[in-house]
């Protein structure tokens, strides 16, 4: 099997390919370890190996069920609990009556379940029916942090995958594949701090890259808020569209406060939220009339409003550049 993608865990990727060389993969597997252990990234693997339609080893990767898997898009790979909330009763008998209609493209049907390990016992006895009486196409991994709170006879019934830490130079290895644009020192240090649990290490870096994308973003608006120019502000509202919209919000957020403390330097007073690096695109801002400023506050303001009453992202957008260069303000 090409498992790659699952940094370290070495005995148990041998052990799951010689099973799929052999008696084929198992239809159930628990697959346990810590926050952060791998856990999803070998369901996604499995998943996909389960519904390959390439030839050769398995997953592929390329072939159309293997793309749709890695993007979360296979409609014959059923995710239970992703939202991270305890799985219910009802969910558990949801996909039991679900796993009776056929598969839509494939030969088979993969469940899997999050946080395996907070289901309730209803939960866990549906779950068991289905894992018993299930059709041979069905196949189920569960996810849990603790295999002890799954109950025995649900763990008898599946194949156990236990993914243990990654050394110190594997999450290494890992992070340089995934984030070559980060700086080998900061890499180093989250290998450190991680103990292990790779996933952990990725958040990290994966929250100061959006960090320091938002901070570069907010300095890109005052900047182009004090030069007056009408298109340029408008293209860059357009490249904010393709933004997730909490991500906006968060800019949103963080400019408005941004525009508190050019007003605070302008008055000379202290400045509440700018770190040293943004001091140039703030003073750039602050020499801006005062009430342009404080109407871009009550703009940005007046957008987080609307974005509380499901507007999308592109008419938040679309209004920042009418609000800030059509006249109004
Ligand atoms: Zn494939």
């Amino acid at each position: 099997m090409k498992l790659d993608a699952l940094a370290g865990n070495a005995a148990l990727k041998e052990q799951l390919s010689a099973q799929e060389k052999g008696r084929g993969l198992s239809h159930a597997y628990l697959i346990s370890g810590p926050a952060g252990s791998g856990k999803r990234t070998l369901a996604r693997l499995l998943s996909a190996a389960m519904v390959c339609t390439g030839s050769g080893e398995k997953p592929c990767g390329s072939c159309a069920a293997c793309k749709k898997v890695f993007g979360g898009i296979h409609p014959d790979v059923i995710q239970v609990g992703a939202d991270g909330k305890d799985i219910s009763v009802g969910q558990a008998r949801e996909a039991r009556s679900d796993a009776y209609i056929r598969p839509n493209e494939g030969a088979r049907k993969v469940y899997v379940f999050h946080n395996a390990h907070n289901m309730t016992t209803a939960a866990q006895n549906a779950l068991l029916k289905l894992l018993e009486e299930g059709p041979a196409y069905a196949a189920f991994l569960l996810l849990a942090e603790n295999p002890g709170s799954v109950l025995t006879t649900i763990r008898s019934r599946c194949e156990g995958a236990a993914l243990t830490p990654v050394t110190a130079a594997e999450a290494e290895y890992e992070l340089a594949r995934r984030f070559p644009q980060v700086s080998r020192d900061l890499r180093h240090a989250a290998a450190r701090r991680c103990g292990g649990l790779l996933g952990q290490a990725v958040a990290e870096l994966e929250s100061q890259e959006a960090g320091d994308q938002l901070r570069a973003e907010c300095a890109r608006f005052l900047e182009l808020l004090a030069q007056k120019n009408e298109l340029e502000f408008a293209a860059w509202c357009v490249e904010l569209e393709k933004w997730e919209r909490s991500n906006l919000l968060l800019l949103l957020e963080r400019s408005t406060a941004l525009l508190g403390d050019a007003l605070a330097l302008q008055k000379g007073g202290d400045l509440l939220t700018a770190s040293p690096e943004e001091l140039p695109s703030l003073q750039k801002a602050a020499a801006l009339p005062p009430q342009k400023l404080l109407r871009t506050v009550e703009l940005l303001k007046k957008l987080k409003n609307d974005a509380a009453f499901n507007v999308n992202g592109g008419q938040l957008c679309g209004a920042l550049a009418a609000g800030v260069h059509g006249g109004q303000l």
